[in-house]
C-alpha cells in the first residue's frame, strides 16, 4: 500500500493532460490565482493497491489497483470503478477529477472520485472476478464509506460487483450498508432507473442538442459507439424517440443497416453471443470508422481519447454526444469546434447516471424507495436545468459547452472551498 498526497510531474498527453488543459482554461476564465488552480489540480488522496487473485488453476496473479479522490469541498467523493488492462495512475486522476466537475455542474452533494483495477475481465471467470473485487475493497477499505467515498459502475464492472463490494464492506463493519455503493441490484437497495439513468440522460440531452439545431428526431440519424451498459440504452433510447440509429460497435466490431438498426433485437443477439458483431441482416463495418460515419449525431460512449487530431478533421455529424468519458483530445476539440460541430461534453452529457446514483443514496440512507416515475422525472429535471445553465452560460461568454461546463463546476467547488477555508 502506498499512499501520496503530491502530484507528480503532469503528463504530457493522455487524459490526465486534457483534464489539466480544461481546468487550466477555465481558470484563466475565471481569473483564479495559482493557489486555486493548484489546490483543484492536486487529488485530495490516492491510493495505489496490489491485488493478488489466487486463478481457478491455482496459480496467482497480481493486479494494481487505485482509488483517486479528487476532491471534497462540496460533499463526499463520488465516482465509478473501471476494470480494464489499460487502468492506470493517470487515466484514475482524470476521471476523478471530471467526477468532481460532473457532480458540481448536475448540483448534487459530492465531490469526485474514481477507481480502478488493470484487469482483462473476459480472461476471468466470474469467481476470479469476485474474489479481486473483495480483495481490492479490502485495501481501499480505510478511505471508502458512504459519508467517505461511494463507488459505483463504470467499464468492466456491474451491479453484480457492486453486490460484492456492499457485502464485503458491511462485513468489515459488522453491519448492512447499502449507502457505501450505488449502481446496486434494485433487491438490494438500488434505484429503480439507475441501470439506464447514464443512458437515459445521454438520450434526453442528444434530444435537446438536436433541437438546439433545429433537428427532428425524425430526421435524424445516429452511431453509438460501445454497446455497454451506456451504449446500449443510449441507442435504445434515441431509438424509441424516433431518431434512426443506423450503426453500433463494441471492442469486436461494428455493424451498420442504412435502415436504422432494430436496437431490441440487437440486444438480444449482444446477450447471446456477447458482441454485435454477426448481428443478422447488417453490413459489418469497420469499428474505427463509427466516429466519421455519414450520420447527423454521433455518441462516443465507451473509452476516452476516441476523436483525435487524426479523425476529428473527418466527423461529418454535426453533433458530438460524449456518452464516454473524455471520448476528445484536446486537439479534436479544437477542430470540431472550428468546423461548427456541436460536442456536448461528458460532464454534462453523462451526468444521469451520477444523478440518479446520488437519488439511490438518499433512498438508502432514507430506506425508502421511490416510484421509477419519481426517479426518472427528477432525473430528466435535473438535465435540464444542467442543459440550460451550461447553453446560456455558453451564450453570454461565447465558450463553448465543454469550456462553460467546465467554468460553471469551477466556479461551484471554488466556491465551496473558500467558504469551508483552509484548514488550519
Ligand atoms: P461497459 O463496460 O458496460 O461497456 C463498454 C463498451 O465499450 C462495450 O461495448 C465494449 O465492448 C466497448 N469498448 C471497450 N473498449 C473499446 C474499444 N477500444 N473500442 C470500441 N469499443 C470498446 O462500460 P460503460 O459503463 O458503458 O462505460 C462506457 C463509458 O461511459 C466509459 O467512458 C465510462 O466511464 C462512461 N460512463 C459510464 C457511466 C455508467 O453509469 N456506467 C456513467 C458515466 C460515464
Amino acid at each position: 500500500m502506498s499512499w501520496s498526497t503530491t502530484a507528480d510531474a503532469p503528463a504530457a498527453t493522455g487524459p490526465l493532460a486534457d483534464a489539466h488543459a480544461q481546468l487550466d482554461g477555465a481558470i484563466g476564465h475565471l481569473g483564479y490565482d495559482g493557489g486555486i488552480r493548484q489546490m483543484l489540480a492536486t487529488p485530495r488522496r490516492e491510493l495505489m493497491v496490489s491485488v493478488p487473485l489466487r486463478r481457478d488453476d491455482g496459480s496467482i496473479a497480481v493486479y494494481s489497483g487505485y482509488r483517486v479522490q479528487h476532491n471534497f469541498s462540496r460533499g463526499p467523493a463520488k465516482g465509478g470503478l473501471r476494470y480494464a488492462p489499460s487502468v492506470d495512475l493517470d487515466e484514475v486522476r482524470a476521471l476523478a477529477m471530471w467526477m468532481t466537475w460532473k457532480c458540481a455542474l448536475v448540483d448534487v452533494p459530492y465531490g469526485g472520485a474514481k477507481g480502478g483495477v488493470a484487469i482483462d475481465v473476459r480472461e476471468h471467470s466470474t469467481p476470479e472476478l469476485e474474489r479481486v473485487t473483495r480483495r481490492y475493497i479490502s485495501e481501499i477499505l480505510p478511505i471508502i464509506g458512504p459519508e467517505v467515498d461511494i463507488p459505483a459502475p463504470d467499464i468492466g464492472t456491474d451491479e453484480r460487483t457492486m453486490a460484492w463490494i456492499m457485502d464485503t464492506y458491511s462485513a468489515a463493519v459488522g453491519h448492512t450498508v447499502p449507502g457505501v455503493v450505488t449502481g446496486k441490484p434494485v433487491s438490494l437497495g438500488g434505484s429503480l432507473g439507475r441501470a439506464s439513468a447514464t443512458s437515459r440522460g445521454v438520450a434526453n440531452i442528444a434530444l435537446m442538442a438536436m433541437s438546439s439545431r433545429g433537428m427532428s428526431p425524425e430526421r435524424t440519424t445516429a452511431a453509438v459507439q460501445g454497446f455497454g451498459k451506456v451504449g446500449r440504452d443510449a441507442a435504445r433510447f434515441l431509438s424509441a424517440a424516433g431518431v434512426t440509429v443506423r450503426a453500433v460497435s463494441d471492442i469486436d466490431g461494428a455493424v451498420y443497416d442504412h435502415r436504422g438498426l432494430d436496437i431490441a433485437r440487437l440486444s438480444a443477439h449482444v446477450d447471446l453471443t456477447g458482441s454485435v458483431v454477426g448481428f443478422e441482416g447488417t453490413e459489418a463495418i469497420d469499428a474505427a470508422s463509427i466516429l466519421t460515419l455519414d450520420v447527423d449525431v454521433v455518441v462516443p460512449a465507451a473509452i476516452e481519447g476516441v476523436l483525435t487530431a487524426q479523425n476529428a478533421g473527418k466527423v461529418q455529424a454535426r453533433i458530438v454526444v460524449e456518452g464516454a468519458n473524455g471520448p476528445t483530445t484536446k486537439e479534436a476539440d479544437a477542430i470540431l469546434r472550428d468546423r461548427d460541430v456541436l460536442v456536448v461534453p461528458d460532464i454534462l452529457a453523462n451526468a444521469g447516471g451520477v444523478v440518479v446514483s446520488y437519488f439511490e443514496w438518499v433512498q438508502a440512507n432514507q430506506a425508502y424507495q421511490w416510484s421509477e416515475r419519481d426517479v426518472n422525472d427528477r432525473l430528466e429535471e435535473r438535465m435540464t436545468r444542467a442543459w440550460h445553465d451550461v447553453v446560456d452560460y455558453a451564450g453570454a461568454h461565447d465558450l463553448s459547452y465543454r469550456e462553460a461546463a467546465t467554468v460553471l463546476a469551477v466556479q461551484r467547488v471554488t466556491e465551496a472551498h473558500k467558504l469551508r477555508g483552509l484548514y488550519p
